[in-house]
């Protein structure tokens, strides 16, 4: 017998059709005779409705900081995990399997401080291995847990990812399946590149740098998560019939598996294109080349909560002054701008160029490690599609290349075929 946490996103449980045949994908593994703890989103849609009559409730007058008491954003964003579980665990209950649903504080999922965007802390499994035993199943409401001070916290949006690999961990499952509207992860995005093709295994790291580069298959910290416990994730559809999937042991049901690198047999070089769009390029000309300077630029970034990504600064060719550019998300630009408009005698740049309308292109790969010319095929490949490069930014497993966005689909297209990445 193994033991499963099954999660299940809000596109998954969107109506009550929907959690119903969820019922049936829960039925079905347990009849495998599977033990089975259920995470569920809010149904599609709600906690984005919950989210905005939040910001919506302060009166007028109070608009200004702080904008509202985030215990009680919590208190509000939770309700729609509290929905779905309980109805799940009727709908199973209906068909005959007995089923309990389970809110954060209950189990407890302890959690810390930061309402809005806590972390887990420490999960208490026991209760739940215990009613295992007698063929319950947990219907788990995910994105929440209970802080320090014992009031309800949520783990950032999309965090009953997270909640699920960390139940999975806590439960000392043998795979967290996480079931959404695709039926795995895809060498690159199927609309911009119709040839992707679904990847059967891909390690932690190539996850999370996909997860990290725009994939939205998965939260980066749940794909975090799974990589420090060494919990196997398998993302699958919820969307395929649950009555003609093998669940026995063995079989391989469609989906892709998120697995440490040794499960890899057939290790590809490249593994994955990903982009992100709506990049800032901001590039500082004619900086003082001497120590602090980047201290001094990306210090008070740092302070405005502006998230930077790729940095490239020149070698001065006398060691008087230098260019500086570096990567901001769009909606971060005008902020990041003032912010060193601010600092420019701290600084002491002559020129401050921006611009918006940028797309990062990366090249995903453990293999990358042990074969050389990765990164020169990618620069060919572009270079032989007129696509101009940025900037370039590279790490053990990626090569990431900031282009014009007018070239994004171009870039993605070309990079996926040269990789061999079509067949
Ligand atoms: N319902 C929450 C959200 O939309 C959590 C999740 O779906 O993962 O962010
Ligand atoms: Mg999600």
């Amino acid at each position: 017998m193994s033991r499963l946490v099954m999660k299940f996103g809000g596109t998954s449980v969107a109506d009550l059709d929907k959690i119903r045949n969820v019922a049936c994908h829960v039925r079905r593994e347990v009849e495998a005779g599977h033990q089975v703890a259920v995470t569920v989103s809010a149904m599609s849609g709600k906690t984005n409705e919950l989210v905005d009559w939040v910001r919506s409730m302060p009166v007028l007058a109070n608009r200004n900081a702080p904008f509202f008491d985030a215990r009680e954003y919590d208190a509000v964003v939770a309700s729609g995990e509290q929905v779905t579980a309980g109805l799940l665990a009727i709908a199973l209950q209906s068909m005959g399997v007995d089923a309990r649903s389970w809110l954060g504080w209950q189990i407890p999922v302890r959690t810390d401080a930061a309402h809005g965007s806590a972390r887990i802390e420490n999960i208490d499994g026991a209760e739940i291995i215990k009613r295992f035993g007698g063929g319950q199943v947990a219907v788990v409401a995910g994105f929440q847990g209970i802080g320090p001070d014992n009031r309800i916290a949520t783990l950032g949006r999309g965090g009953s990812d997270t909640s699920a690999v960390a139940l999975a961990t806590a439960l000392e499952a043998d795979r967290c399946d996480i079931y959404t509207d695709v039926d795995g992860v895809y060498t690159t995005d199927p609309r911009i590149e119709p040839k992707a093709k679904r990847l059967g295994k891909i390690s932690f790291e190539e996850m999370l740098e996909m997860a990290s580069l725009g994939a939205k298959v998965l939260q980066v910290r749940s794909v975090e998560l799974a990589m420090v416990h060494g919990m196997p994730v398998f993302v699958r559809s919820s969307f395929d019939d649950p009555e003609s999937i093998d669940s026995s042991p063995g079989a391989t049901p469609p989906g892709t598996l998120i697995c440490s690198e040794d499960e890899i047999v057939e290790q590809q070089i490249v593994t994955g294109i990903a982009y992100a769009k709506d990049e800032a390029q901001v590039s500082l000309r004619r900086v003082s080349d001497k120590p602090g300077i980047a201290a001094a630029v990306f210090g008070p970034l740092a302070d405005a909560n502006v998230n930077v990504d790729m940095i490239v600064q020149n070698v001065s060719e006398d060691g008087s002054v230098t260019d500086m550019t570096f990567t901001v998300p769009n909606g971060d630009l005008e902020k990041a701008v003032a912010v060193i408009e601010k600092s420019r005698e701290e600084i002491g740049y002559q020129v401050l160029q921006s611009d918006p309308g940028m797309v990062k292109v990366s090249v995903i790969g453990i293999g990358m490690r042990s074969h050389a010319g990765v990164a020169s095929t990618a620069f060919k490949t572009l270079s032989e599609h007129g696509v101009n490069i940025r900037a370039i930014t590279t790490s053990e497993i990626k090569i990431s290349i900031l282009i014009d966005a007018d070239y994004a689909e171009l870039a993605v297209r070309a990079l996926h075929s040269v990789y061999g990445l079509d067949k």
